[in-house]
């Protein structure tokens, strides 16, 4: 699984749903993107970031909204 906005692959379960594992959320340790599984989450190109770019970032960068 890669990271949907770094495509980094340093991905790792952040928690699951309370009731009947309906989902779990996942988390990039990279970006700090994080994402249902029940998503199919797509960044838009405007908002990828590239790994080498993080350590630069100031902020952490805004989760921008999911597209329709
Ligand atoms: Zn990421």
């Amino acid at each position: 699984m890669k990271c949907p906005r770094c495509d980094s692959e340093t991905i790792r379960k952040m928690v699951d749903a309370p009731v009947d594992n309906a989902w779990e959320v996942y988390v990039c340790d990279t970006c700090f993107y994080s994402w249902r599984s029940t998503e199919d989450p797509h960044v838009h190109a405007k908002f990828k970031l590239k790994p080498e770019d993080i350590p630069n970032l100031q902020v952490i960068p805004p989760v921008p909204p999911l597209e329709k």
